[in-house]
C-alpha cells in the first residue's frame, strides 16, 4: 500500500539560489527573485508517495518486485543482497506549475525552475528522513529509471515503476507523459534501497563534463553490467 507525504515543510536557501542563479546581490534581478521565492513560499506544495515493498525472483539482469519485473543488470547487481526496495517519486508538487509568469520572461522562466529543483529537494530530503526513521535504515542508495546512461535502467521502466505505486497522478498529482518523463519536471522516481555499499548512477555514466556529477566513472563496473546486460 502506497504511502503519501504531503505535509512537506518549504525551506528555501534564498542565498544559495542566487549565487547559483549567478544574481547580483542588492541588484533588480535579486528583487525579482525575491518575489519569486515569496511567491514560491506561498503556494509550493512538494509531496511524496513511497510503497514498502519485496523482491519475489531476481536473476543476473532481472528483479521482480511484488509481481513487477525489471530489466537492468546494475539494478539486479545492486539488489543481489536486499530483500526489500521502497519505491517512491518525489515531487516539486503541481501547484508549482499554475502559477503565472511574466509573458515571454525566459529569466523568470528559469529562476523558477530553480525554485521548483529546490522545492523538489525539500520532498527529497523529508522523504528520506522519513524512511530512515520510520524504518530504522542506515546507509542506503537510490536508483532511478533513465537517469545517466539510458540503457543502464531504460527510461521506459517508469512505467513498471509508477504500476507498483498504483493512481500516482491522483496520490500526488505527477503524470507520466507518452514519452516515461514526469510532469511536473522537478519530479524523481526510483526505488531506495538499504546498503552497505556506495552507489551512484555517475559510476556507470561516461557523460563527459556534467557539472553535477557525484562520482567517478568506473570502467570496470560499466563492463561487468554491459556484459550482463547483454545475456
Ligand atoms: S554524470 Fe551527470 S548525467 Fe551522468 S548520472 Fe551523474 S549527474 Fe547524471
Amino acid at each position: 500500500m502506497a504511502e503519501v507525504l504531503d505535509n512537506i515543510p518549504v525551506e528555501f536557501d534564498t542565498e544559495s539560489l542566487i549565487k547559483a542563479c549567478r544574481i547580483e546581490p542588492m541588484s533588480e534581478d535579486a528583487d525579482a527573485f525575491h518575489k519569486l521565492i515569496d511567491k514560491a513560499r506561498e503556494i509550493a506544495r512538494p509531496k511524496a508517495v513511497y510503497r514498502e515493498a519485496f523482491i519475489e525472483d531476481r536473476s543476473d539482469n532481472t528483479v521482480v518486485v511484488e509481481g513487477v519485473k525489471f530489466t537492468s543488470a546494475m539494478l539486479a547487481k545492486n539488489l543481489a543482497d536486499v530483500e526489500r526496495v521502497f519505491a517512491f517519486v518525489a515531487t516539486c508538487g503541481h501547484e508549482m506549475d499554475q502559477v503565472d509568469l511574466p509573458v515571454d520572461d525566459f529569466l523568470a522562466e528559469y529562476w523558477w525552475d530553480q525554485i521548483k529543483a529546490a522545492a523538489l529537494g525539500c520532498a527529497s530530503a523529508y522523504l528520506d528522513e522519513h524512511l530512515r526513521s520510520r524504518f530504522r535504515l542506515d546507509k542506503t542508495a537510490q536508483m532511478h529509471p533513465g537517469s545517466g546512461e539510458v540503457e543502464v535502467w531504460p527510461i521506459q521502466q517508469q512505467k513498471e515503476l509508477f504500476s507498483l505505486l498504483g493512481d500516482v497522478r491522483g496520490l500526488i498529482g505527477v503524470e507520466l507523459t507518452e514519452s516515461f518523463l514526469m510532469v511536473p519536471n522537478k519530479s524523481v522516481s526510483g526505488v531506495i534501497f538499504a546498503t552497505g555499499k556506495d552507489f551512484r548512477s555517475c559510476q556507470v555514466c561516461q557523460r563527459n563534463n556534467c557539472p553535477n556529477r557525484m562520482a567517478e566513472f568506473d570502467e570496470n563496473l560499466w563492463r561487468e553490467i554491459a556484459k550482463l546486460d547483454e545475456e
